[in-house]
């Protein structure tokens, strides 16, 4: 299949190399796809370099005709593109549906904002002066998405660049290029002008390479782990590359006293094992006051033990696989430290039996106990199904463990209680915070995080600014 569209048109690697995609629900080959590497990076920077000028002259009014174009073929084609979500990534209906639509709200409202994007007229001291400013796209940029999102943390980046007057290389996940793969397609029949949106699928070191070390390249925008987020950082400081970077998270979830039982659980569920668990604002520690928490801990594994496991191309399914072998192994891994360190598994804690299950990364949603600082699951970034709780007796307690993180991304709380709202929010080191919120992201807000969970925001007027020099200009009289 073709997967590197360049210049207005598909075309093959220069390696000639392939590369299958799997669906993590039977373990099947969906797709065979196209890999690039070094060499096609190069002929995309070309055409996004080349298409720049006249991409930027364009009127606001112009570029946000394209996005809105954009954002409702997205809606008009969710069906099929929510059948290769479902099929590449293993999500289930309601959760890839929900992801084509926020991705479709990014490029429908990001075509709105740009309208609203003015520069100053600043009063000048000396009579005959005259300063303004205006917007200057930043120029080419390469935006480079994971797997988990594919839809949405792509047009997260392409919406407001695009809007901004940037040309974009897109390089999404190389294990699950195939529904931006189907959106490029339709940018083609819109018709997009040739070399302003280009694709990308090959090696992500040597992509990656090109767009840091090319000077033609002015910003690249990255969504991903920690890891490969900071080697970027560093590669780019040595060019004076912008960067933007969207990393990974660990979100406390604290519920508080005045909340009923059923209702802290009924969130708690969602927040958790929503895409199983492989979400970067996932909710990753539970804080449960110790008046409740055997009762919240009863009502969870009441809960958790009726979400039925499947296919995701199945209507009844609740949750569905894991997206790769990895996201198993890791669950196994972080379950048995648990019990090494002296904690207990509430329900799950294994993969489900059955043939049904046999090809698939499937994992029964796990809750946990008797959870403790030396264990993992506090430590690194859980990409998985586990529930872990933890009890806690005063406010300013609860805080400090929330705050024990390297990460700054999500947290959430549960509460009526004006005051502990207030507290939470204002103490809780964390770019997103959802009070009574399980799922607070949308294109009207920001997005992103604190401390070592990235630098910069998308999202809202801010992700256009990322997009933007600010240029001044004074005019002598
Ligand atoms: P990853 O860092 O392995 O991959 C992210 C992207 O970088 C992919 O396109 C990948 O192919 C590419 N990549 C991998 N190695 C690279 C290299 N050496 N040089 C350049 N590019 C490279 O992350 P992942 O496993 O795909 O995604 C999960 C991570 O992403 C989690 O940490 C999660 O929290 C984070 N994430 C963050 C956000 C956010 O908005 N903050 C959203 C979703 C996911």
């Amino acid at each position: 299949m073709n997967s590197i569209y360049i210049n207005g048109a598909w075309t093959k690697p220069v390696s000639g190399q392939t590369k299958a995609i799997e669906n993590p629900a039977t373990g099947e080959q969906v797709e065979t796809v196209d890999y690039g590497g070094k060499e096609d990076a190069l002929s995309a920077v070309k055409a996004a370099s080349e298409a720049f000028e006249s991409w930027s002259s364009k009127t606001v009014y112009e570029r946000a005709d394209y996005l809105r174009k954009l954002a409702d073929a997205i809606r008009e084609n969710s069906d099929e593109l929510s059948k290769t979500l479902i099929q590449e990534v293993g999500k289930t209906q309601p959760e890839s549906l929900g992801e084509i639509n926020a991705g479709a709200d990014q490029y429908e409202w990001y075509a709105e904002e740009v309208k609203r994007s003015s520069g100053d007229v600043i009063p000048h001291r000396l009579e005959n002066r005259r300063h303004m400013t205006i917007r200057h796209p930043v120029g080419p940029v390469a935006a480079i998405s994971p797997w988990n999102f594919p839809i949405l943390l792509s047009a997260r980046k392409l919406a407001p660049a695009l809007a901004a007057g940037c040309t974009v290389i897109n390089r999404p996940a190389s294990q699950a290029p195939l529904t931006m793969i189907k959106i490029f397609n339709i940018m083609d029949e819109i018709g997009f002008p040739k070399g302003v949106v280009n694709l990308v699928v090959g090696n992500p070191g040597e992509c990656s390479e090109v767009f840091v070390a090319d000077d033609r390249i002015k910003k690249i925008s990255f969504t991903g782990s920690l890891e490969v987020g900071q080697q970027l950082y560093v590669a780019c400081a040595s060019r004076m590359k912008k960067i933007s970077l969207e990393l990974g998270g660990h979100s406390p979830f604290i519920i508080l006293p005045d909340v009923p039982v059923d209702h802290a659980a009924d969130n708690a569920v969602f927040a958790k094992y929503r895409n199983m668990g492989q979400v970067c604002i996932s909710a990753s520690r539970f804080y449960v006051h110790h008046s409740m928490k055997s009762a919240f801990e009863q009502k969870v594994v009441e809960k958790v033990s009726r979400l039925k496991i499947g296919n995701g191309l199945e209507p009844t399914t609740d949750v569905g696989p894991l997206f790769e072998k990895k996201r198993v192994d890791d669950s196994l891994r972080l379950i048995s430290d648990i019990k090494e360190k002296g904690g207990k598994i509430l329900v799950g804690g294994k993969q489900p039996a059955g043939d049904k299950y046999s090809k698939g990364y499937f994992f029964e949603p796990t809750v946990a106990t008797d959870i403790n600082g030396d264990m993992q699951i506090l430590k690194e970034e859980p990409f998985v199904p586990i529930m872990p709780i933890i009890g806690y007796e005063t406010i300013e307690e609860v805080i400090r463990m929330a705050n024990d993180t390297p990460y700054g991304l999500a947290a959430y709380a549960m509460t009526n209680n004006l005051k502990w709202a207030t507290e939470i929010a204002e103490k809780i080191e964390a770019g997103i915070i959802g009070i009574n919120d399980c799922s607070p992201a949308a294109a009207q807000c920001p997005f992103g995080g604190m401390k070592k969970s990235g630098v910069g925001r998308e999202g809202w007027k801010q992700g256009l600014e990322g997009y933007y020099e600010t240029k001044y200009i004074s005019f002598g009289l």
